[in-house]
């Protein structure tokens, strides 16, 4: 499929069929195995100031707070007694945790048999690399945009090359590589939102995450509209035809954005989902946006609620770890 076939897809209104589609493509690669990833929000502290982020170095009126060592570990045993197989770690760009203390708290999460994701933002190569010996299995880091100029703008001190060579050297070391952008930024274009697909599918990525851009009142763009969840999920499905292997999660974004969000997106193509087992009083400060409706790990209800919802579409929660099976296929 070339840019131009993939504009015209996510030109056409009537993008019902396009759902079916991706979602038949799902079930028969992946079956009806919805994989659970335990989110731990380590830390708000972030040095970068994105444009469109909540927990940007700019909002003054944020209260920092970063989980210590224990306290990480403590939550991944609680998300392990939950049932779960994976867990997410993610916070700001920051140096909060040392290379030492941050392989220590690798090692034993992996200790406890867990698979385990990393989303800690751009990182020397020599650094993904300790944390891979350490024994990380994936990472998350989302370009955001392949539109370098919108790229800029959103990210004042950042750099467009430099974030793409941090997902080829996530490659080349072998991680369980996870990218994905943001749907619907100021300024961006249907052509840019094409580009991205095509750049998923060059990197070879082996899970996509996208979410759509959700105004912060304490960013510079309060003042924007929201992303569209149906541009979003029509994005999700194309990226899910063009990918068959990979894993997409149904995002705390589109859930937020749309009470079915979550829903939507299980039947259009995505096999993941991510409920939140960060400690309840420091989730309110991981706000990078308002108002997320994350699924509630720590609470039993909640957590039920999610295992009803998938078997109502008729999905069950896998057991497994749920490793890519894009991944698998080259590392077999
Ligand atoms: N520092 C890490 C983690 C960032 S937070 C990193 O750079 O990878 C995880 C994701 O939240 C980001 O990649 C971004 O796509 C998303 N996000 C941030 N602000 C958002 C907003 N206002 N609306 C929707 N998603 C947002």
């Amino acid at each position: 499929m070339e840019q131009k076939e993939i504009i015209e897809i996510l030109k056409n209104d009537n993008a019902e069929e396009l759902y079916q589609k991706a979602h038949k493509t799902r079930v028969e690669t992946i079956g009806h195995n919805v994989y659970l990833r335990a989110l731990i929000e380590c830390s708000n502290v972030c040095s970068r100031n994105c444009l469109y982020c909540g927990i940007n170095r700019e909002n003054k009126e944020l209260k920092h707070f970063s989980l210590s060592k224990d306290e990480i570990i403590k939550t991944a045993k609680l998300a392990k007694e939950l049932g779960f197989k994976t867990i997410v770690l993610q916070s700001g760009e920051n140096q909060v945790y040392d290379l030492k203390t941050m392989c220590g708290i690798i090692e034993e999460i992996k200790s406890l048999n867990l698979a385990l994701t990393l989303s800690l933002g751009e990182k020397t190569f020599e650094e993904y690399k300790q944390y891979k010996k350490s024994g990380a299995d994936r990472y998350l880091l989302r370009i955001e945009t392949t539109d370098e100029i919108l790229f800029q703008k959103m990210h004042p001190d950042g750099n467009f090359k430099n974030r793409v060579e941090c997902l080829y050297n996530l490659k080349e070391l072998n991680y369980e590589t996870g990218t994905g952008i943001l749907v619907g930024l100021p300024n961006q274009t249907i052509e840019s939102l094409a580009k991205d697909i095509l750049f998923f599918r060059e990197l070879d990525a082996d899970m996509i995450g996208l979410g759509p851009f959700i105004p912060h009142n304490k960013t510079l763009l309060k003042n924007e509209k929201a992303g569209d969840l149906e541009l979003t999920l029509k994005v999700m499905a194309l990226v899910r035809i063009l990918m068959p292997n990979i894993n997409i999660p149904a995002t705390t974004a589109m859930e937020t954005l749309s009470k079915n969000g979550r829903k939507k997106a299980l039947i259009s193509g995505a096999n993941v989902v991510m409920p939140n087992v960060t400690p309840i009083l420091n989730r309110e400060n991981y706000s990078i946006y308002p108002d997320k409706k994350g699924v509630n790990a720590l609470n039993k209800e909640e957590l039920e609620k999610l295992y009803k919802e998938i078997e109502e579409i008729g999905d069950k929660v896998s057991g497994g770890f749920g490793a890519s099976k894009n991944f698998k296929k080259i590392n077999k």
